[in-house]
């Protein structure tokens, strides 16, 4: 006779965020009975849900300037084009990162260089020096990505010794600070997206931050700001557009005010937000500690990140005990995703994969991918739940690493 008991089952859904709050609801049923959802459909001195959005960010993020666009990606292409990267320039990028990062510099006509990893998930300064030193690269795209944040104090002090203009990628760090920095701060220019995986959520969605007037002049005319440009929450004077509005492309990527709208009330719980991801995170984390085989991310003092996902490496595994441990927490209900895997699945894929960029050979990159694992940790979760799926992966990496 089997004594032992049933295999536990977790029966939460990863990708299922929380509800847009009543007030984003009923904002958005405002602007719908309006019929004016296109940002520049407002009355004379009115100032829409878009440009409130931008005006309430900017001072979130304690930034002079705040623009909305359509999306994450286009932040990041709008904000290399409108800090000066010109067709066929090198942009240093992030080798761990998401397609979109390397994508916003292929969509300027740029050229990505990736820089390695470190085991702790952030960009390697080392090797970002010596890139720095062996390219002709002006500007460094850098990614927090799933919310890792390196010692910034260092890199910025590297970038700025090498006039490298810093754009910073903050899809995974809205609300997150190093050193009481809020991330987006440290850069000329921070991007965010409200896409629905992230911070904030509307669907599709992106921001931009800067205190920079002559490049946040730039990115208005790109996102498509016609010659409306003073009707928007956050803006530079209407000086800073007098020698850029002409020559400045319209690339048609704003916001609108129905996601604008949907979007302002959760600005107002993000930090309440914030630290209930990184409670279940710790929770994640505790339950992980200690497994055999199974190494956590350090996370330093001074970051104070959101844990709305997280990571843990699985050195020693080989790719069959891999497959074979994601195969066996999803028959108990938990989804884990595997940066290792040769070919990009769903979301995930490697800088190998993006083959639009000039071909590299990162050995240590390859080497922490090889074993990196990734689960998101959606607010609809309870922390019995996060307990719950913690001692799930426990059970099933121990099981996996005697085969
Ligand atoms: C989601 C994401 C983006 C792009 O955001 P979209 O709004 O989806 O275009 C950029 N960088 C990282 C790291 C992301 O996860």
């Amino acid at each position: 006779m089997n004594a032992r008991a049933p295999k536990s089952r977790f029966t939460g859904n990863f990708t299922q965020q929380k509800p847009i709050p009543d007030a984003g609801i009923k904002a958005a049923l405002a602007v719908m009975q309006s019929g004016r959802l296109h940002r520049y459909n407002v009355t004379k001195g009115e100032l829409g849900e878009t440009a409130l959005l931008e005006r309430e960010f900017a001072s979130a993020m304690g930034a002079k300037y705040c623009l909305a666009v359509a999306s994450g990606g286009a932040a990041l292409s709008i904000s290399l084009r409108a800090i000066g990267v010109k067709p066929g320039q090198t942009v240093l990028t992030n080798a761990f990162t998401l397609a979109p990062v390397p994508g916003a510099i292929a969509n300027v006509g740029a050229v990505p260089a990736f820089v390695d990893v470190t085991d702790n998930l952030v960009i390697d300064l080392d090797h970002l020096d010596q890139m720095i030193a062996q390219t002709d690269a002006r500007t460094l795209l850098l990614s927090h990505m799933r919310g890792h944040i390196c010692q910034m104090e260092r890199l910025m002090d590297l970038c700025n010794r090498a006039k490298i203009q810093v754009i910073e990628d903050c899809a995974h760090t809205m609300g997150a600070r190093w050193n009481e920095t809020l991330s987006g701060r440290f850069g000329q220019v921070g991007c965010y997206s409200t896409q629905t995986y992230k911070h904030m959520n509307s669907g599709e969605g992106g921001l931009i931050i800067s205190d920079d007037a002559t490049a946040m002049a730039r990115a208005t005319m790109l996102s498509g700001s016609y010659m409306l440009y003073e009707r928007h929450g956050a803006g530079p004077e209407a000086a800073s557009f007098k020698d850029i509005c002409l020559e400045t492309p319209n690339c048609s990527a704003r916001m609108d005010n129905l996601r604008a709208a949907l979007l302002r009330p959760q600005l107002t719980e993000l930090a309440e937000n914030c630290t209930a991801w990184t409670e279940r995170y710790r929770v994640v984390e505790a339950g992980l500690s200690g497994t055999s085989g199974l190494k956590l991310i350090e996370r330093p003092n001074a970051e104070a990140f959101v844990g709305s996902s997280i990571q843990f490496l699985l050195p020693e595994f080989s790719p069959t005990q891999i497959t074979t441990l994601i195969d066996a927490v999803a028959a108990r209900g938990v989804e884990l995703k595997w940066f290792g895997a040769a070919s990009p699945q769903g979301f995930t894929s490697r800088y190998s994969s993006w083959t639009y960029a000039p071909k590299q050979s990162l050995p240590q990159t390859d080497r922490v991918l090889d074993g990196l694992m990734d689960m998101r940790l959606p607010l609809t979760f309870s922390l019995a739940d996060c307990a719950l799926i913690a001692a799930i992966i426990r059970d099933e990496v121990q099981g996996v690493a005697t085969i």
